[in-house]
C-alpha cells in the first residue's frame, strides 16, 4: 500500500488567523420583517373580543376570514398581517375543550337529575354538540389569531 499523505488537517494555528471567537458577542435578533408598531394594536381584551366576532382583530373594520376558517392574508384597513398568524391546532383544541365540558356536563347532570330514555339524549346532546363545533369553530379562530397577533407571534412571510 502506497504511503499517501493525509490530506492537510487544519491545524490549531490556523485559528489563530481567524478573529477571536471569544470577544464576538452574537445576539439573538427578533426577526425584523414584519414591524409590529406598523398597524393598529388595541388592548388584549379587544383584540380578542374583534377576533371572536371574526373582524381584523387589530382595527375591527373588516372581516377576518373568507371562507368559513380561511384567514385573509392581511387586512385591508389597517394592514395587519393576520395571515401570518397560523392558528394551527390551537381552535379545534379550545372548541372541543368548552364543547365537551358543556355537552358531557349537560349529558350528566340530566342523566342525575331526571334518567330520561337514550333517546332523548341522542336528541339533546348529538345536535347540540355538531352545532356548538361548528359555532365556535370559527369565532374562537378569530380569538386565537388576534391573541397572535397582540403577542407578535407571526411566522415570517417567507416561512411557507
Ligand atoms: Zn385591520
Amino acid at each position: 500500500m502506497p504511503d499517501t499523505p493525509l490530506p492537510s488537517q487544519p491545524s490549531l494555528s490556523d485559528a489563530e488567523g481567524l478573529p477571536d471567537r471569544q470577544s464576538t458577542t452574537v445576539r439573538w435578533q427578533p426577526d425584523r420583517g414584519v414591524r409590529a408598531d406598523a398597524w393598529p394594536m388595541p388592548p388584549l381584551l379587544l383584540a380578542l373580543a374583534r377576533g371572536f366576532a371574526c373582524r381584523c382583530p387589530a382595527c375591527g373594520q373588516t372581516k377576518l376570514f373568507r371562507g368559513y376558517l380561511k384567514v385573509v392574508p392581511e387586512c385591508m384597513n389597517c394592514g395587519a398581517p393576520v395571515g401570518l398568524a397560523r392558528a394551527d391546532d390551537a381552535p379545534p383544541y379550545f372548541t372541543v375543550f368548552i364543547v365537551g365540558h358543556v355537552v358531557v356536563g349537560g349529558l350528566l347532570w340530566l342523566e342525575n337529575a331526571k334518567s330520561p330514555p337514550l333517546w332523548v339524549h341522542a336528541v339533546i346532546w348529538l345536535p347540540l354538540t355538531i352545532v356548538m363545533s361548528l359555532g365556535l369553530l370559527r369565532p374562537i379562530k378569530g380569538a386565537t389569531v388576534g391573541l397572535m397577533l397582540k403577542l407578535g407571534m407571526l411566522k415570517s412571510a417567507d416561512d411557507a
